[in-house]
């Protein structure tokens, strides 16, 4: 029963609507209104041409008086014509919230006045002048209806004059006066529709004005659909019933009536025929107002959209930079009292991992939910991933950024969460809320995986380094350009000879403000900024240019490594780019060897594992960095085919003190061999260690016992000196 009560009053139109709906509705109108005007315009200058030349003109040459014949034939047309000219213009003009111009103001006031003048002027004819009718009732009524139509003319003329005084005078949005000036606009063309009708009904015509004006009124104008029905509804009993079954003194019946001597009849089907007009175009209104409720929706919807951030329902960052650079405006003493967070999550990864991304995003939803509730009145967003931005006031900060950090940290017993946020303090009211973002978040990166700090304030000591990294960001494409990307080779030997097998190319950033910068002050940013595959593609070409260049001035050649950020495989072809430069330098595939990080491949990702079966399918050699600094190690060895595992240095930091590190590094080694892997020890740096290392069965050495990561022309004199010596084998 209440679905049936709950549908009705849908169809019905008597459902809460919001104010967006409403709001929706109401422009629809406004904007259908302008046609409106638009078309009495036209009819009115239709009409006036008309008279000028079927009545004027004639009565002129019959010697008539031509300022009395314009007055008497065209009034009328006049004063329809500048409402609809007003009404048109006042829709035309009509912005929410929005400030009425100078000129448009002149224009609603001079027009809305002139309308309010004349309507004045001419109503006085409905009160002297009876209509010419054929009985003294149907006079009244018709002088009654005279009256009403001059009264809501007057209204809209009115309602035109003071709503641009509101909009130009106080920037006020006056929605009881667009409805007066619509609604009223609507009564007259009702009233008008059953006054003509009226009178060409006793005068023997068909209805087709009133028929006209409710469709009119009906399709362009739309409410909500009870009171569609009741103001229709009421303006065809209204015509039909109590007008055109009107019977006076019994001197006529209701179907049949005399005019002038002849009869008039109202053919019996009629009456059905109207209820049919009436109720099909109820209907169609009905389908107008929900068509328009279900744009007003989906328009509300794409709206939030491009505003919210459709996981959390918070702002999204390109929304929140917006309106954070309007409040940041609006500040104008106490800056720093005025800060930008941004707010990381501890672990989230392992939680997503843990857990499945469906967890993960209900874990998301719910701290978007802490971050309303503790930053009320405070914009708060999410950036992306587990990213929050909150721009607030910075009372309480410490207590409320607590509060934040307990609720996150108690969300699950097992997995240890936790926040870190960066602070930015406001210095200013002209600053950009990105660039205050991107600095809070480097504060917030200086103290990632500190569990016991929750938050940290960017200060002076932080900026130097900050406007290095941006710097950074900044001068990528100029440092690929201009040639400041250059690979530096470090040597890696056989155990057995020492001789050199290989080398690894390792970045270096040579930059004309800075000198030389270091792989830890370049890498992390641009993986960050997901910038890293431009520094790649431009040491792989390098180091594919150097190898050539080598074998055409007919030196041997030693493989080089080559380095891949997991970024690699998603912000390019890698596999793709690596072969074209291959050819395009004419180098061996034996001559390169592709190292990926441990850790790079513990997110499983297909792109990963499809790229490295297509270098595998290729002839490249797989080598796995870092093995042993990351979480999954054996799952990585299990899942993906290497042919050689470099083994991270931290496993030589205390290899003579501890026996533990030295059978750990024996296992390792026996086990990769065990899976047909050969092995590589990094970070070597004393004859003890490779002595162990080779003893124990590694391989291959790396380190700066060897040699530390030089310049091709450094390398070279150390081969040609004889310090270094090349094997003649590298496989
Ligand atoms: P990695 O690939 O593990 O490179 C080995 C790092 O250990 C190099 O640091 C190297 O200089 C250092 N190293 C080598 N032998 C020793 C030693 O005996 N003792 C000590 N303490 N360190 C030693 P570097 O050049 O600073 O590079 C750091 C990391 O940056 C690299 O680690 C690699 O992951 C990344 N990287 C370097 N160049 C590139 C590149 O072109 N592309 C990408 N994606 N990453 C690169
Ligand atoms: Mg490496
Ligand atoms: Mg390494």
């Amino acid at each position: 029963m209440k679905k049936i009560i709950r549908f009705f009053s849908r169809v019905f139109g008597f459902e809460k609507l919001s104010k967006y709906e409403k709001d929706y509705l109401h422009d629809s109108n406004i904007r259908s209104s302008r046609y409106m005007g638009f078309i009495v315009v036209l009819l009115e200058a239709w009409m006036l041409i008309r008279q000028i030349y079927s009545k004027i003109v004639p009565k002129l040459q019959a010697g008539g008086d031509f300022s009395e014949l314009f007055i008497k034939y065209t009034s009328k047309y006049w004063l329809f014509l500048l409402i609809g000219l007003g009404l048109m213009l006042f829709c035309l003009f009509y912005q929410r919230d929005k400030k009425l111009s100078k000129s448009k103001f002149i224009a609603l006031l001079s027009i809305g006045s002139a309308e309010m003048l004349y309507t004045a002027m001419l109503s006085q004819e409905a009160f002297t002048q009876p209509s010419a009718t054929i009985t003294p009732i149907m006079a009244n009524i018709m002088n009654a209806m005279l009256i009403v139509i001059y009264a809501l003319l007057f209204i809209i003329g009115a309602s035109i004059v003071t709503y641009a005084l509101f909009k130009y005078l106080k920037n006020k949005n006056v929605v009881v006066l667009e409805h007066v000036a619509i609604i009223s606009f609507t009564l007259i063309c009702l009233a008008f529709g059953v006054y003509v009708s009226y009178s060409d009904f006793w005068g023997g015509k068909e209805i087709i004005c009133f028929l006209t004006m409710v469709i009119y009124v009906g399709c362009l104008l739309i409410y909500r659909p009870y009171v569609t029905v009741l103001v229709l509804g009421a303006s065809f009993l209204g015509f039909y019933h109590v007008l055109l079954t009107f019977q006076e003194g019994g001197t006529f019946k209701a179907q049949e009536i005399v005019i002038n001597g002849a009869m008039q009849k109202i053919i019996s089907g009629d009456a059905v025929n109207y209820i049919t007009f009436f109720i099909s175009l109820a209907t169609i209104c009905f389908a107008i107002y929900h068509g328009r409720l279900s744009e007003a929706r989906k328009a509300k919807a794409l709206e939030k959209s491009a505003k919210e951030d459709a996981l959390t329902g918070l702002f999204n960052y390109n929304n929140f930079t917006k309106l954070a650079r309007d409040k940041v405006r609006d500040v104008k003493d106490g800056f720093n009292e005025n800060v930008f967070l941004f707010i990381d999550v501890h672990n989230f990864k392992a939680f997503n991992d843990q857990r499945g991304f469906e967890e993960g995003d209900k874990f998301l939803t719910t701290i978007a939910g802490y971050l309303s509730d503790i930053f009320r009145d405070s914009l708060c967003a999410r950036q992306a991933d587990d990213h929050f931005v909150v721009f607030t006031k910075a009372n309480d900060l410490q207590e409320r950024l607590s509060t934040l950090n307990d609720l996150v940290r108690g969300y699950d017993d097992e997995i240890l969460l936790g926040i870190n946020c960066g602070v930015y303090r406001l210095s200013g009211n002209n600053e950009d809320p990105r660039l205050a973002i991107d600095r809070a978040r480097y504060a917030a990166h200086t103290i990632k995986n500190r569990f016991q700090t929750i938050y940290i304030e960017y200060d002076k000591t932080m900026s130097e380094a900050f406007r290095k990294r941006l710097y950074v960001i900044n001068n990528i494409d100029n440092a690929v350009n201009n040639g400041w990307i250059v690979p530096f080779y470090q040597p890696v030997v056989w155990s057995d000879s020492k001789k050199m097998c290989g080398c690894e190319a390792l970045a270096r950033w040579k930059d004309p403000v800075y000198g030389q910068l270091f792989p830890n002050e370049f890498i992390p940013v641009l993986e960050e900024y997901r910038l890293i595959h431009k520094l790649d593609k431009a040491i792989f070409e390098s180091v594919c240019r150097d190898l050539r260049e080598a074998m055409d001035a007919g030196r041997s050649v030693v493989p080089i490594s080559l380095n891949f950020s997991r970024l690699d495989f998603e912000l390019m072809d890698a596999v793709t780019e690596l072969e074209s430069l291959v050819k395009k330098y004419n180098i061996s595939r034996d001559l390169i060897h592709v190292e990926v990080t441990e850790s790079a491949l513990t997110d499983n990702l297909s792109i990963l594992s499809d790229a490295m079966d297509r270098f595998k399918e290729l002839g490249y050699s797989l080598w796995l960095d870092d093995f042993g600094s990351g979480y999954s190690s054996l799952n990585v060895l299990k899942d993906y085919h290497f042919d050689v595992v470099k083994i991270d240095m931290r496993f030589l930091s205390n290899l003579e003190s501890s026996e533990k590190a030295r059978t750990l590094l024996d296992c390792i080694i026996k086990m990769a061999n065990r899976i047909n892997m050969l092995t590589l020890t990094e970070g070597v740096e004393t004859k003890a260690q490779a002595d162990f290392l080779h003893q124990i069965g590694c391989d291959r050495l790396q380190g700066y016992l060897f040699g530390k990561p030089i310049p091709k022309s450094d390398l070279l004199d150390r081969v040609i000196n004889g310090e270094l010596l090349v094997s003649d084998k590298y496989l």
